[in-house]
């Protein structure tokens, strides 16, 4: 059974549609991640889960159960949805303790002060319970809110851009240890993101959105290898675009043909090639205009007939003023035009 799950969800603010014709499903304890641009519909996606807004079509189900439909919503508390929002919202007057053992029910208060403590400390900040938010790091504070959203042991988490406010290096870390917390707690998590390496990285399975619509559902792998159009290729990672007709089986673009056998001969095609997916080496072919270190790799800016194209290419590949280029096939996408 799936943990969540939306079918034919729309939503709309007046004219607008938010959200139009949203389905896919999280399963139990699984990380998904919601990626899309500003605007693409993603908290109003967490928002209609966490039972906080009605839906104006189709249904939300949390684990089987019917959470909402038209005229039909489960009362968020109801709901055991933790949420974690962009800017916390943790309560300034109050201590990181205090913070996390404020939605605790039913307990004591000594009862409550453990249970917090004891999630301070697995999120690593067991030494700054008496601190105030103002007091904590960016970081920290999102730390003390995902041990507060966890706290009364939802059925579900959901965080809206949980680590967009951070450096990238703490990012990456942060990241991490949060995934790891989730893990290991086996919480079905719903992430949102505009950031296709958070993704990428963290996400068992992605859903990419573009204004309000499912432009794909896939695992990362998946996703990243066959992407469903252009859009889904473009929103995981750079890539370079070319248009032509298909013959024989390709398509020529000013570096190379690429494959397009899945297409009819004559047709036109639109082609997306990946960065990474282009080789360079000594000879001719292109013109190389500038050669940049770009993390991991150097980014390579290639020209040929007028078009400028970007190669991301191992560190300190040395490139004369020419370079002959290949385009792996892994990484090239005929899609008709
Ligand atoms: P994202 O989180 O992906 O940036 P949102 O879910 O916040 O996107 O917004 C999706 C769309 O719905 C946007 O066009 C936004 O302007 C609109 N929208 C969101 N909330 C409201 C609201 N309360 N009233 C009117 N329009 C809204
Ligand atoms: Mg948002």
């Amino acid at each position: 059974m799936s943990a969540i799950s939306l079918r034919n969800v729309r939503r709309a603010y007046g004219d607008a549609f938010a959200l139009d014709d949203v389905t896919f499903t999280a399963d139990a304890g699984q990380v998904l991640a919601l990626l899309g641009s500003s605007g693409s519909g993603k908290s109003t996606i967490l928002r209609l889960i966490a039972g906080l807004e009605p839906v104006d079509a189709g249904e939300i189900r949390v684990e089987g159960e019917l959470a909402s439909r038209p005229g039909w919503s489960t009362p968020a508390e109801a709901r055991r949805i933790g949420m974690v929002f962009q800017d916390y919202a943790l309560f300034p007057h109050l201590t990181a303790a205090a913070n996390v053992a404020f939605g605790l029910q039913n307990t004591t208060r000594a009862e409550r002060e453990s249970t917090a403590l004891a999630w301070l400390d697995r999120v690593g900040l067991g030494m700054r319970s008496n601190a105030y938010p103002h007091e904590l790091s960016g970081g920290e504070q999102q730390r003390v809110a995902l041990a507060r959203a966890l706290a009364p042991a939802p059925r579900a988490i959901l965080l809206d851009e949980p680590f967009s406010g951070l450096d990238p290096v703490l990012r990456a870390e942060l990241r991490d240890a949060t995934l790891t917390t989730l893990a290991e707690t086996k919480t079905t998590t719903l992430f949102v993101t505009h950031d296709a390496e958070d993704a990428l990285q963290a996400a068992e399975k992605l859903v990419i959105l573009k204004a309000g619509r499912v432009l794909q559902e896939a695992a990362p792998r998946e996703a990243y290898d066959r992407p469903a159009s252009i859009e889904v290729a473009a929103a995981l990672g750079p890539i370079n675009l070319s248009e032509g007709r298909v013959e024989g089986g390709v398509v020529n673009t000013p570096f190379g043909p690429a494959p397009a056998q899945h297409l009819t001969n004559g047709a036109s095609a639109r082609i997306a090639v990946r960065a990474e997916a282009i080789r360079l080496s000594p000879g001719a072919g292109a013109r190389v205009l500038s050669v940049r270190p770009h993390g991991a790799h150097d980014l390579v800016k290639i020209e040929a007939g007028g078009a400028i194209w970007r190669a991301l290419v191992p560190p300190r590949t040395t490139l004369g003023e020419t370079a002959s280029v290949t385009l792996h096939s892994d990484g090239v996408f005929a899609f008709s035009a």
